[in-house]
C-alpha cells in the first residue's frame, strides 16, 4: 500500500471516529405514524419497510415505529446525549432532513427489538452493518 493511500485511509478512520458535536434540535415538527402525512412519509416508510426486509423479517406481522421530527438543530436529544437520531420506545427520533441512511440504522433497532426485546443500543448485531444504512448513529 503507498504511503498516500495510508494517509487516505488514516483520515478517513479518524473522520469516522472523531466526535462531532450536534446541536439538539428541540421543536417538534411532527411526531406520530410513520405513514401519517409529512413530507417525507413515503420514502421513511419505503425506507423501514425495506430494512424489514433486509432482516428477513417480511413475514412477521410486525407494527411500524412511530416518528417524532424535530427543527432547530442537526441532532436529537438521546437520554444524557445528543446524536443523529435514536430510536426509544418505539420511536424513532431525528432532525428534520436527516439522510435516510439514520432512519435505516434507527428501524433496524426497531425491528431488533420486536424480535428479540433488545433494541441493541451496543450495536452488536450484524444487521446494523447489512441493512443499517452507511452512517453511525445510536
Ligand atoms: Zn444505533
Amino acid at each position: 500500500m503507498s504511503r498516500l493511500l495510508m494517509l487516505v485511509v488514516l483520515v478517513a478512520f479518524l473522520g469516522a471516529c472523531a466526535p462531532k458535536a450536534f446541536t439538539p434540535a428541540t421543536e417538534v415538527l411532527y411526531e406520530g405514524e410513520l405513514a401519517g402525512d409529512y413530507a417525507s412519509s413515503e420514502r421513511v416508510v419505503e425506507e423501514v419497510l425495506a430494512v424489514r426486509d433486509c432482516m428477513g423479517l417480511t413475514e412477521r406481522p410486525f407494527p411500524l415505529p412511530t416518528i417524532r421530527a424535530l427543527s432547530g438543530g442537526d441532532g436529537v436529544q438521546c437520554g444524557d446525549f445528543v446524536a443523529r437520531g435514536c430510536y426509544i420506545g418505539g420511536v424513532i427520533i431525528v432532525p428534520n432532513n436527516v439522510e435516510i441512511d439514520v432512519i435505516a440504522h434507527e428501524a433496524v433497532h426497531h425491528y431488533l427489538f420486536l424480535d428479540t426485546g433488545n433494541p441493541d443500543p451496543e450495536h452488536k448485531s450484524e444487521w446494523f452493518l447489512k441493512c443499517g444504512g452507511s452512517v453511525k448513529a445510536e
